[in-house]
């Protein structure tokens, strides 16, 4: 027997305990076959079923269009940062990217280290990342070979609330020609549904709303396929793991096995990305609700801008962080400590972060502020 506690973790993040429950039952003896997934040939007939199937499940979530790849590769959103520029700059472009925070400011230092000039077409630095640029504050060098942007900053809790230069489509350079939007979603993919079309690359880590760590997904408009370089490691090119069904080499194969179980649990037991996105909306509203309510809990985040799956806050006294978090913890709320580099608190609400979990949380709040504050 098992007790599970409330884990807010920032990633690798809580898991639905039914889709563990199933890879547990099914751990030892997979449907029959008398062996685990993990020791199957990525090659099997068993094995090539369920990578089919978790694809199919993913592109009926998020209703891929036709005209995409998605990719099931590893490396992490850090590869990212540099496969998205070996893939995508072509002769003569230049990155563009929107910084918002730790995360866009990775994928930039990534770009530059790689290729040098890196154009940063719009930053919420000066402000202290506390807004997402406006719309019309974004503005593309005419060589932008693409716009990246950071959907969601995991550890500001900043997200967008809007597809930046997406009014009339693509972004636009100042020639007004438009260049590919590509967007690191590893923390809010699947919190909602998605207009994938208006997109060029969509990629997404999957140790926070999709599965365990060691796979990434990476969604890929056809017609940018040909533009990668050739001196760059084949692992990275987006053509190439296309053709290979994503198994030039063998692919972390247990994690896209597990993360199919959750697009199975997405789609059959919560009904889909509208209905997730219902509750993951109640479940922010009810943690930020409290937040404001109270003057012993603040988050400075602009309010469209507040991320609805990372929840950063501080106590007004820091100095009873090390207590509430002892105290937290004892009472089953697990990993609410801030990131190691902005400190504070820290509350994700993944999909997997159920509305009871949330409850618990604040329950426990208004009680430590009741006590202590
Ligand atoms: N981008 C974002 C938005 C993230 O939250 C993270 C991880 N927290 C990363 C990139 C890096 O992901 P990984 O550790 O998988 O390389």
């Amino acid at each position: 027997h098992y007790h599970r506690h409330f884990n807010f973790c920032a990633g690798p993040a809580a898991l639905p305990t039914p889709v563990l429950e199933r890879a547990r039952d099914e751990m030892l003896d997979y449907q029959g076959r008398g062996l685990s997934v993990m020791e199957m040939s990525h090659r099997s007939a068993a094995y090539m079923a369920i990578a089919e199937k978790a694809e199919a499940d993913l592109r009926d979530l998020l209703a891929v269009p036709a005209n995409y790849r998605v990719l099931f590769t590893q490396g992490g959103a850090t590869q990212q940062f540099a496969a998205v520029p070996y893939n995508l700059l072509g002769p003569g472009g230049r990155a563009n990217v929107i910084n918002t925070g730790i995360w866009s400011k990775k994928a930039i230092a990534e770009a530059r280290h790689l290729f040098g000039d890196v154009h940063v077409a719009a930053s919420s630095e000066a402000g202290g990342h506390l807004a997402v640029p406006r719309p019309e504050e974004v503005v593309l060098s005419n060589d932008a070979a693409y716009l990246h942007f950071t959907a969601n900053e995991t550890i500001g809790g900043l997200a967008f609330d809007y597809i930046p230069g997406s009014e009339e489509g693509g972004p636009r350079r100042p020639d007004g020609s438009e260049a590919p939007l590509v967007c690191d979603m590893s923390s809010s993919i699947l919190s909602g549904p998605l207009d994938v079309s208006q997109f060029g690359v969509i990629y997404a880590g999957a140790q926070k709303n999709i599965g365990p760590a060691g796979l990434v997904v990476v969604i890929v408009r056809d017609d940018l396929l040909d533009r990668a370089r050739t001196d760059m490691p084949s692992l990275f090119g987006y053509q190439a793991l296309a053709d290979a069904g994503s198994m030039i080499n063998t692919p972390a194969t247990y994690s896209w096995y597990l993360a199919g179980l959750v697009f199975e649990w997405l789609k059959d037991e919560v009904g889909g990305l509208a209905a997730m996105e219902t509750i993951n909306a109640r479940k922010a509203a009810r943690l930020y609700g409290a937040i404001d309510a109270s003057d012993f809990y603040s988050n400075p985040i602009a309010i469209p801008n507040r991320s609805r799956m990372n929840v950063p806050f501080v106590l007004n006294d820091s100095r009873l962080d090390k207590t509430f978090l002892a105290e937290a913890e004892a009472a089953g709320l697990l990993n609410l400590q801030g990131h190691r580099s902005v400190g504070g608190m820290r509350a994700s609400l993944y999909n997997a972060v159920p509305e009871a979990a949330v409850e618990a949380l604040v329950d426990f709040m208004a009680d430590f502020e009741n006590r202590r504050g």
